[in-house]
């Protein structure tokens, strides 16, 4: 997507050979425009995935997949990051490694809120070792429910995260892809 692509190279801040800081348009300033863009992006790569809900990650997500879902016309669900678990049989829980914070949450979901015949759309900000994503797929698979599709605002793809996901064939993409980080210099897959 050529819009995110010249804003990550204009605003984009690369913090190390692994981390891209986007705060000025995503992570803490919110771009609302790029936002609204981004869910026309999602909502037409899956219209005809038959998607039933949105679901994203605590917090950066949210407003790239508000966005996705008001397009798709269907609810979008914000999983919980909670930091210790919680023994309830009212909802699914899965175990995920933060890749910024170096921390272990507990990703939480309502029973409420997801059924075994829901296609589930799960949007996030960046892929990195696909740690969330892989929990947003368990609780999903969980509940019996299916995931259509996975769509990333930003996908560092000289990390896991991408290879691992096609890998077990989810239908994944992705708006930005970069290839590295390295010495300073955004440097794009395409
Ligand atoms: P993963 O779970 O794929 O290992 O990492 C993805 C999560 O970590 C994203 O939800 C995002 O919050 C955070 N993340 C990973 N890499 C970056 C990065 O380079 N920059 C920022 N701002 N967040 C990142």
């Amino acid at each position: 997507m050529k819009l995110l692509k010249d804003m990550i190279l204009q605003k984009g801040k690369v913090i190390d050979d692994n981390i891209l800081k986007v705060n000025s348009f995503i992570n803490h300033q919110v771009d609302s425009k790029l936002m609204k863009e981004i869910g026309l992006e999602f909502a037409n790569h899956f219209k005809n995935e038959e998607i039933t809900k949105v679901f994203t990650i605590e917090s950066s997500g949210i407003a790239p997949a508000v966005m996705t879902s008001y397009e798709l016309d269907v609810p979008m669900i914000i999983l919980k990051k909670e930091t210790s678990s919680t023994l309830n049989n009212d909802i699914y829980q899965a175990k995920i490694k933060s890749f910024t914070k170096n921390k272990i949450y507990n990703l939480t979901l309502s029973k409420d809120y997801i059924s075994s015949n829901d296609r589930i759309l799960i949007i996030d900000d960046f892929l990195a070792n696909g740690e969330a994503a892989k929990g947003a797929i368990k609780i999903i698979e969980d509940a019996g429910a299916t995931v259509a599709g996975i769509g990333i605002v930003i996908e560092k793809s000289f990390q896991s995260g991408r290879a691992y996901l096609d890998n077990l064939g989810y239908n994944v993409y992705s708006l930005a892809r970069i290839k590295s980080l390295k010495e300073n210099n955004i440097e794009f897959v395409d």
